[in-house]
């Protein structure tokens, strides 16, 4: 089966985790820093922490902008559930906004009808985690705006999007959110099998994620409480995790980090190909906003299905059938079983649920040859 999303392991990889297998370090040596150096200088931000995964990211995220019982998160549909599940994990409570038609991005105009609701009722968002879909960034001027106006605080859910770019600056440098956080999952832009990171610029932040993701242990005598009571001392100034990114992880991050470039744009020549050969076919392809150049993590088309003799999952089935990996990108988190029993109703987010009735994502990742994705092209032609 053609899958639909890859990683690309080359020789200098294999290398670059090889030799920390060898060092002194496998865990919290000088690689993860290093790591989290050329990241954070590649994107333009202050500070950037590494972690196992964009989902305890995610949590230490929330954690430090200090989310907590009775606190509301407000998110995306349209996202892997853990964008919405870190709220879950400090207490809070979740809620949805419907996305824009074109994007699938949260929608500012429908956040900025749900912001007015929730402050008539007293029950405004501590946190707005905004999701990059397939790479492409959401309206975060609009959403920062609304944040300055209602007093909540902005996690940007990049794990989409690592080397992609919103007004001509790569995502991540902060300018228009608290928080960024990346995902290395193999299937991402660039991968450490697992594994995430969280950016920011402020350093009260910066301190506080990094203490959550070790247990919330200091050896910094400038946060102890008292005077060490000697060399070994060290102290427990919070209740953190352990969600530290191995050594190997970031080995294998930073040999993959050069080529981020080079995949982005390769992934935008792929997507600008299915652009071009599916514009006859009754189907949507992704939308690009012009302030945004996307990392194209993925490629949703929406099916016109009263132009097609076959319905949403024959189309789907009938792609499996030849082997060609599609998905669905995703379903809406707020229909969702464990949602559902927490209360969450559909009828707030149509456009999202006209969107999981109609998509699918297509095979891309760089290593993908020309002939396959044409073969992908033709079969899907004949589907239609
Ligand atoms: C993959 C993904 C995550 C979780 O990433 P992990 O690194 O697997 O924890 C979170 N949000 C979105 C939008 C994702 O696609």
């Amino acid at each position: 089966m053609i899958p639909y999303g890859r990683q690309d392991i080359q020789q200098a990889d294999i290398d670059a985790v090889l030799e920390v297998l060898q060092s002194d370090f496998l865990t919290q040596g000088p690689v993860v820093p290093r790591f989290e150096r050329a990241v954070a200088d590649k994107v333009g931000a202050r500070y950037a922490l590494a972690v196992n995964s964009a989902t305890s990211a995610l949590h230490i995220a929330c954690l430090a902008l200090g989310l907590g019982k009775g606190d509301w998160l407000w998110t995306s549909p349209i996202t892997f559930v853990a964008s919405a599940n870190c709220g879950l994990y400090c207490g809070a409570k979740v809620d949805f906004v419907d996305i824009d038609s074109r994007t699938y991005n949260l929608c500012p105009e429908a956040l900025a009808i749900k912001l007015e609701q929730a402050e008539r009722a007293g029950q405004l968002p501590k946190i707005v985690v905004a999701v990059h879909l397939c790479g492409q960034p959401c309206d975060m001027q609009a959403i920062h705006a609304l944040s300055k106006r209602y007093g909540f605080r902005i996690i940007e859910d990049a794990s989409h999007a690592i080397g992609g770019k919103y007004k001509g600056e790569y995502i991540g440098g902060g300018r228009y959110s608290d928080i960024t956080v990346f995902s290395f999952h193999p299937v991402k832009i660039i991968t450490t099998a697992e594994g995430g990171m969280a950016l920011t610029n402020d350093d009260l932040l910066a301190n506080r994620m990094d203490l959550l993701r070790s247990h919330g242990v200091t050896r910094d005598p400038a946060l102890m409480t008292h005077e060490a009571d000697g060399p070994w001392y060290y102290q427990q100034i919070e209740l953190g995790y352990n969600y530290r990114m191995t050594e190997l992880q970031a080995a294998l991050g930073l040999s993959q980090l050069e080529r981020l470039d080079d995949y982005v744009a390769h992934r935008n020549t792929l997507a600008e190909r299915y652009d071009a050969a599916l514009a006859e076919l009754p189907l949507t392809t992704p939308w690009q906003h012009s302030d945004s150049y996307s990392g194209r993590h993925l490629y949703v088309i929406r099916l016109k299905l009263e132009q097609i003799d076959a319905t949403h999952r024959q189309v789907f089935e009938r792609l499996r059938e030849q082997d060609i990996g599609v998905n669905l990108h995703y379903i809406p988190v707020h229909t969702q079983p464990y949602y559902q029993q927490l209360g969450c109703r559909s009828a707030d987010c149509p456009e999202a649920e006209r969107y999981y009735a109609e998509a699918i994502s297509l095979p891309l990742y760089p290593t993908m040859s020309n002939e396959l994705q044409a073969a992908i092209i033709a079969i899907l032609k004949d589907i239609l």
